[in-house]
Protein backbone atom coordinates (compact mmCIF):
# COMPACT_ATOMS: atom_id res chain seq x y z
CA UNK A 1 0.00 0.00 0.00
CA UNK A 2 1.57 3.43 -0.45
CA UNK A 3 2.57 5.94 2.16
CA UNK A 4 -0.36 8.64 1.88
CA UNK A 5 -0.94 10.99 4.42
CA UNK A 6 -3.83 9.91 5.11
CA UNK A 7 -2.92 5.70 5.67
CA UNK A 8 -0.08 7.32 7.61
CA UNK A 9 -2.04 9.52 9.87
CA UNK A 10 -4.18 6.05 10.55
CA UNK A 11 -1.55 4.06 11.11
CA UNK A 12 -0.23 6.39 13.52
CA UNK A 13 -3.34 6.68 15.57
CA UNK A 14 -3.89 2.63 15.31
CA UNK A 15 -0.68 2.49 17.11
CA UNK A 16 -1.85 5.13 19.56
CA UNK A 17 -4.66 3.12 20.72
CA UNK A 18 -2.63 0.00 20.97
CA UNK A 19 -0.33 1.28 23.14
CA UNK A 20 -2.92 3.00 25.37
CA UNK A 21 -5.58 1.59 24.96
CA UNK A 22 -6.85 4.60 23.52
CA UNK A 23 -10.65 4.67 22.13
CA UNK A 24 -10.20 5.62 18.23
CA UNK A 25 -10.57 9.46 17.93
CA UNK A 26 -13.35 10.36 15.31
CA UNK A 27 -11.57 13.32 13.98
CA UNK A 28 -8.92 10.84 12.76
CA UNK A 29 -11.98 8.60 10.78
CA UNK A 30 -12.30 11.93 8.80
CA UNK A 31 -8.86 12.11 7.77
CA UNK A 32 -8.67 15.52 9.90
CA UNK A 33 -5.19 16.08 11.77
CA UNK A 34 -5.90 15.21 15.31
CA UNK A 35 -6.95 17.95 17.38
CA UNK A 36 -6.14 18.61 20.10
CA UNK A 37 -3.26 16.32 20.21
CA UNK A 38 -3.27 15.50 24.03
CA UNK A 39 -6.40 13.52 23.60
CA UNK A 40 -4.59 10.89 22.30
CA UNK A 41 -2.46 10.97 25.03
CA UNK A 42 -4.88 11.24 27.49
CA UNK A 43 -5.96 7.67 28.80
CA UNK A 44 -3.00 6.19 30.73
CA UNK A 45 -1.22 6.47 34.08
CA UNK A 46 -2.35 9.50 35.92
CA UNK A 47 1.10 11.25 35.68
CA UNK A 48 2.11 12.53 39.52
CA UNK A 49 6.31 11.56 39.06
CA UNK A 50 7.75 14.14 37.55
CA UNK A 51 6.89 17.78 38.57
CA UNK A 52 5.40 19.33 35.38
CA UNK A 53 2.65 21.43 34.45
CA UNK A 54 -0.32 19.20 34.78
CA UNK A 55 -2.87 22.46 32.55
CA UNK A 56 0.04 22.37 29.92
CA UNK A 57 1.00 26.00 28.17
CA UNK A 58 -1.30 28.51 27.53
CA UNK A 59 -3.85 28.62 24.32
CA UNK A 60 -1.89 31.69 22.63
CA UNK A 61 1.63 29.50 23.53
CA UNK A 62 0.17 26.16 21.98
CA UNK A 63 -1.14 28.89 18.66
CA UNK A 64 2.65 29.22 18.48
CA UNK A 65 3.75 25.78 18.43
CA UNK A 66 1.18 24.94 15.54
CA UNK A 67 1.92 27.76 13.65
CA UNK A 68 5.49 26.95 13.97
CA UNK A 69 5.87 23.39 12.79
CA UNK A 70 5.83 24.43 9.27
CA UNK A 71 9.13 25.89 10.00
CA UNK A 72 10.44 22.40 10.89
CA UNK A 73 12.53 21.53 8.31
CA UNK A 74 14.37 24.04 8.76
CA UNK A 75 17.24 24.60 11.24
CA UNK A 76 17.31 27.11 13.69
CA UNK A 77 18.42 30.43 12.55
CA UNK A 78 17.95 33.76 14.44
CA UNK A 79 15.50 32.13 17.19
CA UNK A 80 17.63 31.61 19.72
CA UNK A 81 19.16 35.16 19.96
CA UNK A 82 15.39 36.31 20.00
CA UNK A 83 14.68 34.86 23.17
CA UNK A 84 18.29 35.30 24.31
CA UNK A 85 17.89 39.06 23.99
CA UNK A 86 13.84 38.65 25.67
CA UNK A 87 15.64 36.77 28.95
CA UNK A 88 18.38 39.21 28.80
CA UNK A 89 15.66 42.10 29.34
CA UNK A 90 13.35 40.57 31.74
CA UNK A 91 16.42 39.70 34.09
CA UNK A 92 18.22 43.33 33.01
CA UNK A 93 21.79 41.84 31.78
CA UNK A 94 23.54 41.05 28.51
CA UNK A 95 22.31 38.69 25.99
CA UNK A 96 25.89 37.46 26.64
CA UNK A 97 25.45 36.44 29.74
CA UNK A 98 22.62 34.21 29.10
CA UNK A 99 23.13 30.61 27.32
CA UNK A 100 19.76 28.15 26.39
CA UNK A 101 20.03 24.62 26.96
CA UNK A 102 18.11 21.86 26.16
CA UNK A 103 16.01 21.90 29.06
CA UNK A 104 18.12 23.29 32.18
CA UNK A 105 19.67 19.56 31.76
CA UNK A 106 21.69 20.24 29.56
CA UNK A 107 22.92 23.47 31.33
CA UNK A 108 23.38 21.67 34.64
CA UNK A 109 25.48 19.11 32.19
CA UNK A 110 27.23 22.09 30.77
CA UNK A 111 28.80 23.03 34.18
CA UNK A 112 29.53 19.70 34.78
CA UNK A 113 31.97 19.92 32.23
CA UNK A 114 33.08 23.15 32.50
CA UNK A 115 34.22 23.42 36.28
CA UNK A 116 34.56 19.47 37.08
CA UNK A 117 37.36 17.23 36.61
CA UNK A 118 38.24 13.97 38.30
CA UNK A 119 40.42 15.42 40.56
CA UNK A 120 37.96 17.85 41.81
CA UNK A 121 34.61 17.50 43.93
CA UNK A 122 31.11 18.66 43.75
CA UNK A 123 29.47 19.63 46.79
CA UNK A 124 25.68 19.30 46.77
CA UNK A 125 22.74 18.90 49.41
CA UNK A 126 20.74 15.46 49.81
CA UNK A 127 18.57 14.95 48.95
CA UNK A 128 18.26 17.26 46.22
CA UNK A 129 17.87 16.75 41.95
CA UNK A 130 20.09 14.18 41.38
CA UNK A 131 20.80 15.27 37.79
CA UNK A 132 23.98 17.34 38.09
CA UNK A 133 25.45 14.75 40.52
CA UNK A 134 24.85 11.62 38.41
CA UNK A 135 26.63 13.60 35.68
CA UNK A 136 29.49 13.97 37.97
CA UNK A 137 29.39 10.52 39.03
CA UNK A 138 29.10 9.09 36.21
CA UNK A 139 32.41 11.14 35.01
CA UNK A 140 34.55 10.02 38.06
CA UNK A 141 34.05 13.19 40.03
CA UNK A 142 33.27 12.62 43.49
CA UNK A 143 30.24 13.95 44.70
CA UNK A 144 29.75 15.21 48.24
CA UNK A 145 26.22 14.60 49.82
CA UNK A 146 25.40 16.86 52.92
CA UNK A 147 22.13 16.08 54.59
CA UNK A 148 19.03 18.55 54.72
CA UNK A 149 18.49 20.12 58.51
CA UNK A 150 15.61 18.60 60.12
CA UNK A 151 13.45 21.26 58.91
CA UNK A 152 14.97 20.30 55.28
CA UNK A 153 16.79 23.24 54.33
CA UNK A 154 20.59 22.96 53.10
CA UNK A 155 22.81 23.19 55.91
CA UNK A 156 24.78 25.60 54.69
CA UNK A 157 27.26 25.33 57.98
CA UNK A 158 27.79 21.70 57.17
CA UNK A 159 28.08 22.40 53.17
CA UNK A 160 30.61 25.35 54.29
CA UNK A 161 32.06 22.97 56.78
CA UNK A 162 32.64 20.09 54.16
CA UNK A 163 34.30 22.68 51.78
CA UNK A 164 38.20 22.09 51.11
CA UNK A 165 40.65 22.47 48.34
CA UNK A 166 39.69 19.64 45.51
CA UNK A 167 36.03 21.87 46.15
CA UNK A 168 35.30 22.64 42.61
CA UNK A 169 31.36 23.22 42.56
CA UNK A 170 28.35 24.21 44.74
CA UNK A 171 25.04 23.21 44.04
CA UNK A 172 22.12 24.88 45.33
CA UNK A 173 18.46 23.77 44.58
CA UNK A 174 16.23 26.41 45.96
CA UNK A 175 13.22 25.45 46.49
CA UNK A 176 14.69 22.13 46.56
CA UNK A 177 13.17 19.01 44.59
CA UNK A 178 12.00 16.82 46.16
CA UNK A 179 11.16 18.50 49.70
CA UNK A 180 9.83 21.97 48.14
CA UNK A 181 11.28 23.49 50.85
CA UNK A 182 13.68 26.91 50.59
CA UNK A 183 16.74 27.63 51.94
CA UNK A 184 16.65 31.39 53.78
CA UNK A 185 18.38 33.69 51.75
CA UNK A 186 20.40 34.96 54.14
CA UNK A 187 22.22 31.54 55.07
CA UNK A 188 22.96 30.95 51.38
CA UNK A 189 24.55 34.24 51.30
CA UNK A 190 26.67 33.76 54.39
CA UNK A 191 27.41 30.59 52.75
CA UNK A 192 28.95 32.23 49.63
CA UNK A 193 30.58 34.98 51.07
CA UNK A 194 32.31 32.28 52.50
CA UNK A 195 33.08 30.03 49.82
CA UNK A 196 36.91 30.53 48.45
CA UNK A 197 37.38 32.47 45.56
CA UNK A 198 37.80 29.88 43.04
CA UNK A 199 34.66 27.53 43.79
CA UNK A 200 31.64 27.86 40.99
CA UNK A 201 28.13 27.70 42.58
CA UNK A 202 25.01 27.24 40.58
CA UNK A 203 21.88 28.01 42.02
CA UNK A 204 18.69 26.00 40.38
CA UNK A 205 15.48 27.80 40.04
CA UNK A 206 13.65 25.59 38.69
CA UNK A 207 10.74 26.11 40.76
CA UNK A 208 11.06 29.76 41.20
CA UNK A 209 7.49 30.47 40.00
CA UNK A 210 5.76 28.89 42.68
CA UNK A 211 7.37 30.04 46.01
CA UNK A 212 4.24 31.75 48.05
CA UNK A 213 4.97 35.27 49.14
CA UNK A 214 8.00 35.17 52.11
CA UNK A 215 10.66 37.05 53.41
CA UNK A 216 13.23 34.27 53.54
CA UNK A 217 12.96 34.30 49.82
CA UNK A 218 14.52 36.15 47.09
CA UNK A 219 15.81 34.81 43.61
CA UNK A 220 19.33 35.24 42.50
CA UNK A 221 18.07 36.58 39.58
CA UNK A 222 15.64 39.23 40.60
CA UNK A 223 18.20 39.86 43.33
CA UNK A 224 21.87 39.62 41.93
CA UNK A 225 24.56 39.55 44.43
CA UNK A 226 27.02 40.37 41.34
CA UNK A 227 29.05 37.80 42.23
CA UNK A 228 31.06 36.19 38.91
CA UNK A 229 31.04 32.65 40.72
CA UNK A 230 26.98 32.34 40.32
CA UNK A 231 25.30 30.65 37.71
CA UNK A 232 21.78 30.88 37.77
CA UNK A 233 19.20 28.17 36.26
CA UNK A 234 15.67 28.43 35.29
CA UNK A 235 13.67 26.43 32.92
CA UNK A 236 10.49 26.41 30.93
CA UNK A 237 9.22 23.09 31.74
CA UNK A 238 7.23 23.75 34.78
CA UNK A 239 5.02 26.71 35.61
CA UNK A 240 5.17 27.61 31.81
CA UNK A 241 4.08 23.91 30.76
CA UNK A 242 7.05 23.29 28.48
CA UNK A 243 8.69 20.43 29.72
CA UNK A 244 8.20 18.13 26.68
CA UNK A 245 9.91 21.10 24.25
CA UNK A 246 13.17 20.89 26.66
CA UNK A 247 14.37 24.61 26.87
CA UNK A 248 15.92 25.46 30.15
CA UNK A 249 18.98 29.07 30.37
CA UNK A 250 21.34 29.88 32.58
CA UNK A 251 22.18 33.39 33.86
CA UNK A 252 25.73 34.28 35.16
CA UNK A 253 29.28 36.50 34.06
CA UNK A 254 29.94 37.12 30.29
CA UNK A 255 33.15 34.96 30.77
CA UNK A 256 31.11 32.15 32.81
CA UNK A 257 28.20 32.23 29.88
CA UNK A 258 31.30 31.76 26.99
CA UNK A 259 32.24 29.09 28.70
CA UNK A 260 29.00 26.98 29.28
CA UNK A 261 28.24 27.64 25.95
CA UNK A 262 31.90 26.16 23.99
CA UNK A 263 29.94 23.27 25.50
CA UNK A 264 26.51 23.66 24.13
CA UNK A 265 24.93 21.13 21.58
CA UNK A 266 24.66 22.66 18.39
CA UNK A 267 21.46 23.12 17.20
CA UNK A 268 20.07 21.34 20.19
CA UNK A 269 17.17 23.99 21.46
CA UNK A 270 15.19 23.59 18.30
CA UNK A 271 12.62 26.54 16.38
CA UNK A 272 9.53 25.29 17.63
CA UNK A 273 10.63 25.10 21.43
CA UNK A 274 12.05 28.75 21.24
CA UNK A 275 9.42 30.47 19.59
CA UNK A 276 6.93 28.47 22.27
CA UNK A 277 9.41 29.66 25.11
CA UNK A 278 9.21 33.20 23.58
CA UNK A 279 5.42 32.89 23.35
CA UNK A 280 5.31 32.02 27.06
CA UNK A 281 7.64 34.44 28.47
CA UNK A 282 5.06 36.98 26.78
CA UNK A 283 2.04 35.93 28.26
CA UNK A 284 2.41 37.14 31.66
CA UNK A 285 -1.05 36.57 32.73
CA UNK A 286 -1.07 32.83 32.24
CA UNK A 287 2.45 32.77 34.46
CA UNK A 288 -0.04 34.74 37.49
CA UNK A 289 -2.84 32.19 36.60
CA UNK A 290 -0.56 29.29 36.91
CA UNK A 291 0.79 30.36 40.32
CA UNK A 292 -1.94 30.81 41.79
CA UNK A 293 -3.78 27.72 40.44
CA UNK A 294 -0.75 25.78 41.86
CA UNK A 295 -1.35 27.54 45.32
CA UNK A 296 -5.47 26.50 45.33
CA UNK A 297 -3.97 22.90 44.77
CA UNK A 298 -1.62 22.87 46.94
CA UNK A 299 -3.76 23.93 49.60
CA UNK A 300 -6.28 21.59 48.52
CA UNK A 301 -3.61 18.76 48.35
CA UNK A 302 -2.63 19.20 52.26
CA UNK A 303 -6.41 19.92 53.28
CA UNK A 304 -6.32 16.27 51.77
CA UNK A 305 -3.57 15.09 53.72
CA UNK A 306 -4.76 16.82 56.99
CA UNK A 307 -8.23 14.95 56.45
CA UNK A 308 -6.21 11.76 56.31
CA UNK A 309 -4.30 12.85 59.30
CA UNK A 310 -1.00 12.15 57.32
CA UNK A 311 2.03 14.62 57.25
CA UNK A 312 3.20 16.86 54.64
CA UNK A 313 5.89 19.00 54.31
CA UNK A 314 5.14 22.22 52.99
CA UNK A 315 6.07 23.38 49.39
CA UNK A 316 6.74 25.92 47.61
CA UNK A 317 6.65 23.97 44.73
CA UNK A 318 4.37 21.75 42.22
CA UNK A 319 4.85 18.71 44.18
CA UNK A 320 4.49 17.89 47.84
CA UNK A 321 6.81 15.38 49.60
CA UNK A 322 3.93 12.97 51.89
CA UNK A 323 4.89 11.15 54.43
CA UNK A 324 1.94 8.72 54.11
CA UNK A 325 2.50 7.02 57.91
CA UNK A 326 3.49 3.51 56.30
CA UNK A 327 6.09 1.63 54.57
CA UNK A 328 7.28 3.27 51.66
CA UNK A 329 6.96 -0.21 50.42
CA UNK A 330 3.29 -1.08 50.42
CA UNK A 331 2.44 2.72 49.01
CA UNK A 332 4.06 2.87 45.76
CA UNK A 333 3.43 -0.88 44.01
CA UNK A 334 -0.58 0.13 45.29
CA UNK A 335 -0.31 3.63 43.56
CA UNK A 336 1.53 2.45 40.20
CA UNK A 337 -0.70 -1.08 40.29
CA UNK A 338 -3.92 1.54 40.40
CA UNK A 339 -2.21 3.49 37.38
CA UNK A 340 -0.95 6.60 39.57
CA UNK A 341 2.18 7.58 38.88
CA UNK A 342 4.41 8.90 41.67
CA UNK A 343 8.20 9.71 41.88
CA UNK A 344 10.28 7.10 42.60
CA UNK A 345 11.69 6.04 46.34
CA UNK A 346 14.14 8.43 47.65
CA UNK A 347 16.67 6.77 49.75
CA UNK A 348 17.77 10.05 51.83
CA UNK A 349 13.99 10.15 52.59
CA UNK A 350 12.52 6.97 52.28
CA UNK A 351 9.66 7.68 54.49
CA UNK A 352 8.15 9.68 52.16
CA UNK A 353 7.04 9.84 48.66
CA UNK A 354 6.74 12.59 46.76
CA UNK A 355 3.38 13.51 44.91
CA UNK A 356 3.99 15.80 41.98
CA UNK A 357 0.25 18.02 41.57
CA UNK A 358 -1.72 17.44 39.03
CA UNK A 359 -5.21 18.74 37.57
CA UNK A 360 -8.19 18.57 40.30
CA UNK A 361 -9.62 15.45 38.65
CA UNK A 362 -5.56 14.00 38.85
CA UNK A 363 -5.95 14.85 42.04
CA UNK A 364 -9.69 13.14 43.10
CA UNK A 365 -8.03 9.94 41.11
CA UNK A 366 -4.97 9.90 43.40
CA UNK A 367 -7.25 9.99 46.51
CA UNK A 368 -9.79 7.81 45.46
CA UNK A 369 -6.85 4.62 44.34
CA UNK A 370 -5.09 6.23 47.98
CA UNK A 371 -8.34 5.16 49.78
CA UNK A 372 -8.06 1.75 48.68
CA UNK A 373 -5.65 0.88 50.83
CA UNK A 374 -6.59 -0.38 54.09
CA UNK A 375 -6.20 1.62 57.35
CA UNK A 376 -2.63 1.59 57.97
CA UNK A 377 -1.34 0.34 61.45
CA UNK A 378 1.45 2.99 61.53
CA UNK A 379 -1.06 6.00 61.66
CA UNK A 380 -3.06 4.47 64.71
N1 LIG B 1 16.29 21.37 38.19
C1 LIG B 1 15.38 20.85 39.00
C2 LIG B 1 15.41 21.24 40.43
C3 LIG B 1 14.41 19.96 38.52
O1 LIG B 1 13.53 19.44 39.37
C4 LIG B 1 14.43 19.63 37.16
C5 LIG B 1 13.44 18.69 36.60
O2 LIG B 1 12.54 18.19 37.23
C6 LIG B 1 15.41 20.19 36.35
C7 LIG B 1 16.33 21.05 36.90
C8 LIG B 1 15.53 19.83 34.90
O3 LIG B 1 14.50 20.35 34.19
P1 LIG B 1 14.58 20.60 32.62
O4 LIG B 1 15.75 19.89 32.07
O5 LIG B 1 13.30 20.09 32.11
O6 LIG B 1 14.72 22.08 32.49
Amino acid sequence: MPITRRNLLQGIAAGAVVATGARPLAVLAAGALPQPLPNLLAPGPTLLNRNENPYGPSEKVLAVIRGAASVSSRYPRSEYDVLRNMLAGLHKVKPEQIVLGVGSSEILRMAGAAYLGPNEKLLVPDPTYPSLANYAEANGVPVVKIPLTRTSEHDTEVMLAKVDSTTALVYVCNPNNPTGTLTPRKNLESLISKLPAEIMILVDEAYHHYVSATAAYRSFLDFPLGDPRIIVTRTFSKIYGLAGLRVGYSVSSKEVAARLSALRLQNGVTTISVKAATAALEDTAYIRLAAKRNSDDRQEFMNQVNARMLRAIDSHANFVLLNPLRPVSEVLPHLEKNNVLVAPPIPAMDKYIRVSLGTPAEMQEFWRVWDLMPPSKMAM
